[in-house]
Parts: structure tokens; C-alpha cells; sequence
């Protein structure tokens, strides 16, 4: 509840009224100072609008809105939420800061909307409609942690600096340098103990102290005659990488993903890699499984931390998300939930808090990252969150692109996917970021703008195919549409890990569903009868592939999730089983054959390796 009661009071410092309003873009006209200058204000820079009619219960309602456009006098600002009853001559107030997220410990477990407001606390305060205006903190700032000191008094730090630790559930936290603050600055005093996040515990003094010119103000890092005071608690602008600061003084390094996000899931890991730090789309049409393949990627890949930004999909489906997520058991023990962040607009929310929360969700991401974490964002669907754009962009009278998308549609893409990657932090650990987008392209159609983007922008597409959905071939990633540019640069772990042959055994296998779709086509026109005996087989052969391998169930604990090994052993059996085939009289006694071997595969996935049915059905394979 103290999250709730953190609502600030006091008066407005008006700098500038509203002028005009039109849907969620406000314009304002800035209002001259003493010297009779216009007060200044900055692109990105955060406003609070004020409206002077008062909410139903009497209060001052602070409307957040961000500053897109300024010109000479006057801005124009995007609210982000509801401008019902803003009036002209509202009183509008500046922050000084960006729009920003407060990062310290807590965060872990939380169900967030665009902007960071708890919606957990909100609903528990004030009922499922989230009332406007209302300035709720993003941490609970009544929670003690156990602050452990990594530094003694005396110590030279930077920004991005661990100072101390506390335990975050099972993870260790680090309590960093604010990041704003580039040159050093020595500890001049730091205490142990258990603090709320807004406790100061440690001073430092500035020894070539400057601020990052990206910040307008750096909250949690309050500096009165060069001493900084640092909390548990910062805050960092979600336009702007986290690791900036610590990239541009070198103290951080960026590296090259050259390891896989294994996800257990045979048709991503074998064949279309995702890097640890790269970053992936899954375009797909309604219906073709993109919710069952997010969750299985969130629940069994090797990260860390999973951050789940469910943009403006329809309402049903977010509480779905929300409801059907904290319950799931995590495969290394606990709940998912106990490790994810979900962040999560409805189509009903305003616009401009849907295009913000990727954002917000990739800063957080960040910020794990930046202690040594692998993080996984999941964007879902980042078609909602270019939709969001599109509209701001219309109502500002943007010159529109294709299907009336901004211009700048590809480069905003772009610099999202830029944000994944991988990052050695200040004390050496590496930490990733792994971003899969989902795109919803309206009639499965991927010559859409969105997903052309999209596949400019990233290095792994899944594509899902509605055909393969409806024939229920799950997961339903086209095995000859999709594709993986970081193969090259995985394939030393591959090799080192699986073997010199690996690359070799995964083109073969590729080999087979390419000659097999020529002879399906073929076959299509002809008939089985109009296609050989050996090319018959070479269907066959890519059809038992696609059904015991690149098939996979979702609902069966075991075969749900294929480690990495079972994978290798899984393909290097079905290669053993190809290349021992009997010679068939005819077409009818090799379709027999391989229905009999894709039911005792299929049997064989469903096996724990160490049960004994699995040696069984093993044995049976070579059983002529
Ligand atoms: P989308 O989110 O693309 O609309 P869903 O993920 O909800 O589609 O999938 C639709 C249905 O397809 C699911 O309810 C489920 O029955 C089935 N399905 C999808 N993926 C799998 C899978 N990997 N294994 C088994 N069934 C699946």
C-alpha cells in the first residue's frame, strides 16, 4: 500500500498551458520567464498535464504525457492516458526528466503496465479500472532488503559500479553505481543492513564527477556539494540503452553472441538458432500457435530472467497471460513467475502507453543484464506496438509511409532489435539480452510492412505457417521459410559441444525437406503413381523427419521439452535409421515401413530417456 500512498502532494509549477487538445495529443503553449525567454523544453522530456476540473473523488489528477514535437513557444506532448475533460489554460508542469523506470530490487514477480504502475497494487487498491492519474511507485518502497556492501570506504567507483548486493528471491542483486555518473567518484561511507530502496547506504564523493548528457535529471543520485547520496533505487530514461554510459567510458564492453538461448524446442535449436544475445521475430497468423511457442520459449530456455511485454493484444488474452503465467511451475523449481516481469497494455489503453512499454520493458531487461544475467524479452506483438506508432505519428500529421506507417517505421524497428545483445559489465561477468518479437500480420500476409521490417531487423525467423497449424503439425515454424543467420556464428559451440559432424547432419536432414517438397509437388499433380519408388522414399524420409523431430508437443511433459543432447541423439538415430533401410518391393511396403518406425519414434519422444520403454522402442527401430 505504500506504493500507493507514495502519490506526491504539493503544488504545480507551471511553466506552460494547455493550447490545444486533440485525442491523446495535447498541444501546449510554453509560458515566458523572467527574462522573457519561453521556459525550455527538451524532446522526450516528461509533462505533467493538470487539468483543473477535478476528478470524481476530488483529486488533482497529473496526466503524463511526453514531449514529441517542439517548436518555437509551443510543444506538442502525447498523453498517456485518457485526455477526457483536459481543457484549454490547463496547467501543464515540467519534470526535468524523461520518461523513466525505477530500478532496484522488487522488481522480479511484478505485473506492470507501459509505464511501470504495479497493476497488482492498483487493483488491490482501487478495483480492476485503473483510475487516471494516479502516481503509483513502480518499487514498493516499504519492502526491506538485505544490503551487503562490495566496497570499503575509500574505494574508486563509476557508474555501473556494484557497491553491494542484496538476495532478490534466488538471484543476487547488484546494487549499482547510478549510471548516469561517468568519472569516479570514492566511497565515503556505506552501511550494512536491512533498508527500504529508498534508504540512502552509501556516499561517495566526486572526484571527476560529470553528468551524462542524456540525463535531465538523475534521480538516486542526489549530488549537494559533489557528495552523491545512493539508495537501492534508480531511475533510468527508457529511450535510451542502459548500458550507454558504461559502453562510452569503456568500462562495459559489448561482445559478440556466439553461444545459443537453447530453448529445448528441436526446431528452433537444431535448425534455426536463436543467439544468446541476438534476436528473433515469429510472425504468424491467428491461430498458428504464436501463444503456446512463447510460453514454451519462456518456461525452457537457459535465461535467467524472462521479461513478457504483452503490447495491446485484446484484453481476454492479457488476462489469460497474467492469470495462466504466475501459475506455471519453472522447470528449475519454483514458479515462472518468481523469475518474469510482465508487462502488459490492453488494445483498451491509450496508445502511446502500448508504444512506451517496450521500451520499458527492454530497460528493465537491461538493467539484469548489466549484473551479468541472461535476460529473454519477449515482445507480444510488436504488430500492436507499430500500430500504436502509426497512430501517434497520423494524429501528429506526419508525412505517412507505406500502408500509413511513419517513414521511420524501419528505423524505429531497428533500434529496438539493437538493444538485445551482449554486454561484459564494469566487473568482467557477461550478461545478455535476447529479444523474440511476435508479429501479427493481418491475413498471414509477411509482405506487410511490420514484418518486412522486422525481418531487416533481426537475425532468426520463425516463420509460422497456418498450413502447417491446420494440419496440426505443432510447433507450426515453416521449416523451409524460416531461417537463421547466426548458424555460422554458433557453430563452434555446436561443434565443440555436439560434435565435427553436426553442421553436416543438420544440412543433410535440411536436404531431405527441400527434395522432398519438389517430389510433393510432383505428386500433387501426378500422383504417387507418377513419382518413382527411390523419390517416394525421399518423401517418406522428410515426412518422418518432420513428424517425429521437427514435430513436437507442447502438452506432454516429456517430449514438451528436448535437451540439447537428446536433440543430437534424436537426429544422429533418425540419420542411423535412414541409412539402414531395407530395399522395398514397392511404394505400399515402404509407406508400411515408415509408419510403423514414426509410431515407435513417436513413442520414443513421449520416453524418459532413462525409463526402460525408452531402450525398448530403441531397439525395435533396428528390428527389421
Ligand atoms: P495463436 O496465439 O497463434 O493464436 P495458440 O498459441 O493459442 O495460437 O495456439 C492455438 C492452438 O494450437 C492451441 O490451443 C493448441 O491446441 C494448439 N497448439 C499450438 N502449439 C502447439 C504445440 N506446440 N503443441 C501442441 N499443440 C499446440
Amino acid at each position: 500500500m505504500s506504493q500507493l500512498s507514495a502519490s506526491r502532494t504539493g503544488g504545480i509549477d507551471v511553466r506552460a498551458t494547455v493550447k490545444g487538445v486533440r485525442d491523446d495529443i495535447v498541444t501546449i503553449q510554453l509560458l515566458l520567464d523572467e527574462q522573457g525567454d519561453f521556459y525550455p523544453i527538451i524532446k522526450n522530456e516528461l509533462v505533467h498535464i493538470c487539468p483543473q476540473r477535478r476528478a470524481d473523488d476530488e483529486r488533482q489528477e497529473y496526466l503524463k504525457a511526453e514531449v514529441l514535437r517542439v517548436r518555437l513557444g509551443e510543444a506538442d506532448v502525447q498523453v498517456f492516458e485518457s485526455t477526457r475533460g483536459v481543457a484549454v489554460g490547463d496547467p501543464v508542469e515540467q519534470t526535468g526528466d524523461m520518461l523513466s523506470v525505477l530500478l532496484g530490487p522488487g522488481l522480479l514477480g511484478q505485473v506492470y503496465d507501459g509505464l511501470q504502475n504495479p497493476l497488482e497494487v492498483i487493483a488491490s487498491g482501487h478495483g480492476y479500472f485503473l483510475p487516471r492519474g494516479l502516481d503509483v511507485s513502480g518499487i514498493d518502497t516499504s519492502k526491506k532488503w538485505a544490503f551487503q556492501p562490495r566496497v570499503s570506504v575509500g574505494a574508486r567507483v563509476s557508474g555501473g559500479d556494484c557497491l553491494g548486493v542484496v538476495q532478490e528471491g534466488r538471484f543476487t542483486h547488484q546494487i549499482m553505481v547510478p549510471f548516469q555518473l561517468s568519472g569516479e567518484a570514492e566511497v565515503s561511507w556505506i552501511q550494512e543492513g536491512s533498508f527500504t530502496v529508498t534508504t540512502v547506504v552509501a556516499r561517495l564523493r566526486s572526484v571527476s564527477h560529470r553528468r551524462n548528457a542524456n540525463s535531465l535529471q538523475t534521480d538516486g543520485l542526489s549530488a549537494q556539494d559533489d557528495v552523491i547520496e545512493v539508495s537501492m533505487m534508480q531511475r533510468w530514461p527508457v529511450r535510451i540503452p542502459l548500458s550507454t554510459p558504461m559502453l562510452k567510458s569503456g568500462r562495459s564492453q559489448r561482445c559478440y553472441p556466439n553461444v545459443p538461448l537453447l530453448t529445448s524446442i528441436r526446431l528452433v535449436d537444431t535448425f534455426f538458432p536463436v543467439a544468446k544475445g541476438g534476436t528473433a521475430c515469429i510472425p504468424g497468423p491467428f491461430g498458428a500457435g504464436k501463444t503456446v511457442l512463447q510460453g514454451l520459449i519462456a518456461r525452457f530456455s537457459d535465461v535467467d530472467i524472462v521479461i513478457i511485454v504483452a503490447c495491446g493484444e485484446r484484453a481476454g488474452e492479457v488476462v489469460e497471460t497474467i492469470t495462466e503465467f504466475p501459475n506455471m511451475p519453472d522447470p528449475k523449481g519454483g514458479t515462472l513467475m518468481d523469475r518474469t516481469i510482465i508487462i502488459c497494455n490492453t488494445s483498451s489503453m491509450p496508445v502511446a502507453a502500448r508504444e512506451a512499454s517496450i521500451y520499458t520493458g527492454l530497460t528493465l531487461a537491461e538493467y539484469y543484464r548489466q549484473m551479468g544475467y541472461n535476460a529473454l524479452l519477449i515482445a507480444d506483438s510488436t504488430s500492436r506496438w507499430a500500430q500504436a506508432m502509426r497512430e501517434t505519428s497520423g494524429r501528429l500529421e506526419e508525412i505517412p509511409g507505406e500502408e500509413a506507417f511513419p517513414a521511420y517505421l524501419d528505423s524505429s524497428v531497428r533500434a529496438l532489435y539493437e538493444r538485445a545483445g551482449v554486454i561484459q559489465n564494469n566487473a568482467g561477468q557477461q550478461g545478455t539480452l535476447t529479444m523474440i518479437g511476435t508479429v501479427s500480420p493481418a491475413g498471414g500476409n509477411f509482405e506487410e510492412p511490420v514484418t518486412q521490417s522486422t525481418l531487416r531487423a533481426v537475425k532468426t525467423f520463425l516463420g509460422l505457417s497456418a498450413d502447417r497449424a491446420y494440419k496440426r503439425a505443432y510447433p507450426a515454424i515453416d521449416p523451409l521459410l524460416s531461417w537463421s543467420r547466426y548458424t555460422d556464428q554458433v557453430s563452434g559451440w555446436y561443434i565443440y559441444t555436439l560434435g565435427d559432424d553436426w553442421l553436416l547432419r543438420v544440412n543433410e536432414a535440411q536436404q531431405w525437406l527441400r527434395d522432398a517438397q519438389a517430389i510433393e509437388q510432383m505428386m500433387q499433380v501426378t500422383g504417387e503413381e507418377g513419382v518413382t519408388l527411390e523419390d517416394y522414399c525421399t518423401f517418406l524420409k522428410a515426412k518422418f523427419l518432420d513428424e517425429v523431430f521437427l514435430q513436437q508437443d507442447a502438452f506432454d511433459t516429456v517430449d514438451a521439452s528436448t535437451p540439447m543432447s537428446r536433440q543430437n541423439e534424436q537426429l544422429r538415430l533418425i540419420q542411423r535409421v535412414m541409412d539402414s533401410l531395407p530395399a522395398f518391393d514397392d511404394k505400399a511396403a515402404a509407406q508400411h515401413y515408415f509408419m510403423r518406425i514414426t509410431g515407435l519414434f513417436k513413442n520414443l519422444n513421449y520416453s524418459a530417456e532413462t525409463s526402460p520403454d525408452y531402450a525398448t522402442f530403441k531397439a525395435q527401430l533396428f528390428s527389421k
